[in-house]
C-alpha cells in the first residue's frame, strides 16, 4: 500500500455501524494509474445481507415516519458536508478510479446539489384529493415504495450511488446499496456524510461483495420492496428478470452507443470542439458519452481536422497532477476491451487517424484515439466502446443518418448539430433515445429526467419523475357514514 495517497479504510455500514464483512475475504482495491494496491474491500457474506436488509426494514419505519421537514433538513446537512469534503473526497476517488482531481472533487458537489434538489422536490410529492359521491373522501396518496436494493458501477463512484440514495431517501425509502468494489472510498465517504448528519441506523446500508451474489440475495429477500440497477444492459437484464420474477419493480439505467449527427448546415468546428469535450470527460466511460459520430459528407475532412486538433489538447496523465485532464481507464478490463475495438476496426479497413496504441508503462492509459472510414459492421460501431475512441463516418442524406443513428438495441443519448430550427426538431423526434441534445453534448442536469429507451433501459433519474419509481400510488376512500 502506499503511504504517498494514503487511502481510507473501507468498510460495510450496516444498521448504523461500520463492519468487516463476517467471512473475513476482501477483494484488493488498485489505482488505476499506477496499478498499485492501496486498499482492501471487504465482501459480504448471506448473513451480513440478511442482517442489511433487516436493518433497511426497521430503518424504512423510522424514516418514512420522520417528519419530512426533518428528513430534508437532515439530508441537507449531508450535502452540506459532502460539499465541505469534497477535496478530501475527490481525492480517494481519484486514486481508486483514475479521474482528475478537478473532475472528482466537481462530481462531489454536483451529487451533493443533486441531493439537495431530490430533497427539496420530496417535499412536493403530493398526492390529491378526488371530487366523489357526498359523504366519500375520495384520495390518491403517494407512498415510499419500502426497502431499496440498489447496485452501482465505478465510473461515477460518488454520482451513481448518490442518485440512488438521494430519491430513495427522499421519497422516504431506506436502501441497502451495494457500491463498485472497485471504487468503494468514495462510497464510503458518502455513507460517513448521511452518518454524520443524523440520518438514523438502518435507513442507509452500504455492503460489498461478489456482484452476483450479493444481487441474487437481497432481490430475493423478502424485505426488499425496489431494485435499481446503474451498470451495462447483460446484467441489467439478469437484474430485472430476477426481480420479475419476484414481483418487484426494477429501475434500470444501462448502456448505451451514442450517436452524434453533424448536419450539412452545422459549424464543423463547433460540433467537433463541443463532441471532443464531452468524448474524452471520464476518458469517455461514461453511458451517455459521443461515441459514434456520423458526419455529412460535405463535412468530414473539416470535422474530423477539428476533432483531431481537440483531441490532441488532451492531456493524459495521472489524476493527482492538476495539469492532467485525462485520467486511466478505470481497470484493466476496459484497457483490453480498446485494444480489441481498435485492432478490429483497423482489420476491417479503418484508418487510425489518432491514437490507437496503448500508453507505455504501469497505468491502465490509453490515448484518446481517432478512427476515421469506419466499417459498420466495425465492432466499435455495434458495441458501446466505454473508452476514449471516437469511430467518424460519414453520409448524405440525414434519412440515413437517423437510420444509422437509430439501428442499435440502445437508445440512452443521441446528439445532433444543426443551425436549423426545422432539423432540430426531425433530430429530437426522430433518434430513438431518452435524452436528446442539439448543439452540445451537455451532461445531465437535477431538474430534467435522464434515462433510457429500449436495452437501454427504464425508469428515470433526476427531475420529478426520479421520485416516481420509489413512490407507489395507493387510492384511498372513505364512506363517512
Ligand atoms: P460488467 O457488466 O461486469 O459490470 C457492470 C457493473 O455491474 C459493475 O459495477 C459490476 O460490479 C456490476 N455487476 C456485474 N454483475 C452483477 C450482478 N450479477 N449483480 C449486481 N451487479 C453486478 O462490466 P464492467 O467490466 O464492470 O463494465 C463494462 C461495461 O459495463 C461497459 O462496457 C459498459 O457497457 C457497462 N457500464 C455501464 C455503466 C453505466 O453507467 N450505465 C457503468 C459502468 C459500466
Amino acid at each position: 500500500m502506499t503511504t504517498e495517497h494514503a487511502y481510507p479504510p473501507v468498510r460495510m455500514f450496516i444498521a448504523g455501524e461500520w463492519c468487516e464483512g463476517s467471512t473475513g475475504r476482501t477483494f484488493p482495491v488498485v489505482n488505476p494509474a499506477t496499478e498499485q494496491v492501496i486498499g482492501e474491500v471487504p465482501l459480504a457474506a448471506p448473513a451480513d445481507l440478511d442482517r442489511a436488509a433487516e436493518a433497511a426494514a426497521d430503518g424504512f419505519e423510522i424514516w418514512r415516519n420522520t417528519p419530512i421537514a426533518r428528513r430534508t433538513a437532515i439530508l441537507h446537512a449531508a450535502a452540506d458536508l459532502a460539499t465541505e469534503r469534497a477535496g478530501t473526497i475527490g481525492r480517494v476517488m481519484t486514486v481508486e478510479q483514475g479521474k482528475p482531481l478537478a473532475e472528482a472533487a466537481g462530481e462531489v458537489c454536483r451529487v451533493a446539489d443533486s441531493l439537495r434538489w431530490h430533497a427539496d422536490d420530496a417535499r412536493r410529492a403530493y398526492g390529491r384529493i378526488i371530487p366523489a359521491a357526498p359523504g366519500t373522501v375520495l384520495t390518491v396518496r403517494r407512498e415510499p415504495i419500502g426497502p431499496v436494493a440498489a447496485f452501482v458501477p465505478w465510473n461515477f463512484p460518488a454520482g451513481s450511488p448518490m442518485r440512488k440514495i438521494s430519491a430513495a431517501l427522499a421519497a422516504g425509502c431506506s436502501i441497502v446499496i451495494k457500491a463498485s468494489e472497485e471504487t468503494p472510498g468514495t462510497a464510503c465517504a458518502l455513507v460517513r456524510c448521511f452518518e454524520d448528519a443524523g440520518v438514523p441506523a438502518g435507513a442507509l446500508n452500504l455492503v460489498f461483495g461478489e456482484p452476483a451474489e450479493v444481487s441474487a440475495r437481497l432481490i430475493a429477500h423478502p424485505v426488499i420492496r425496489l431494485v435499481a440497477f446503474t451498470g451495462s444492459v447483460p446484467v441489467g437484464k439478469l437484474l430485472a428478470a430476477d426481480a420479475g420474477a419476484r414481483m418487484k419493480p426494477s429501475l434500470m439505467e444501462l448502456g448505451g452507443h451514442a450517436p452524434v449527427i453533424v448536419c450539412a448546415d452545422a459549424d464543423p468546428a463547433v460540433a467537433a470542439r463541443r463532441a471532443a469535450g464531452a468524448k474524452f470527460a471520464n476518458a469517455g466511460q461514461v453511458c451517455t458519452s459521443p461515441s459514434r459520430f456520423l458526419v455529412h459528407e460535405s463535412l468530414v475532412e473539416e470535422f474530423t481536422a477539428a476533432f483531431v486538433k481537440a483531441a490532441e489538447g488532451v492531456r493524459v496523465g495521472d489524476g493527482l497532477d492538476t495539469a492532467t485532464t485525462m485520467g486511466p481507464l478505470a481497470n484493466g478490463r476496459r484497457l483490453a476491451a480498446m485494444e480489441r475495438l481498435t485492432a478490429d476496426a483497423v482489420t476491417r479497413g479503418a484508418t487510425i487517424a489518432l491514437g490507437g496504441e496503448r500508453v507505455e508503462g504501469p497505468g491502465y492509459f490509453y490515448p484518446p484515439t481517432v478512427l476515421t472510414d469506419v466499417p459498420a459492421d466495425a465492432l466499435v460501431m455495434t458495441e458501446e466502446p466505454f473508452g476514449p475512441i471516437a469511430p467518424i463516418v460519414s453520409f448524405t442524406e440525414l434519412d440515413e443518418a437517423l437510420a444509422q443513428a437509430n439501428s442499435l438495441p440502445y437508445g440512452l443519448a443521441a446528439y445532433g448539430f444543426t443551425e436549423s430550427a426545422a432539423t432540430a426538431e426531425r433530430l429530437a423526434g426522430g433518434l430513438q433515445a431518452g435524452i436528446v441534445s442539439v448543439n452540445h453534448c451537455g451532461g445531465s442536469v437535477h431538474e430534467a429526467p435522464s434515462g433510457g429507451m429500449k436495452d437501454s433501459g427504464y425508469g428515470r433519474e433526476g427531475g420529478p419523475e426520479g421520485l416516481d419509481g420509489y413512490l407507489v400510488t395507493k387510492r384511498v376512500s372513505h364512506l363517512l357514514a
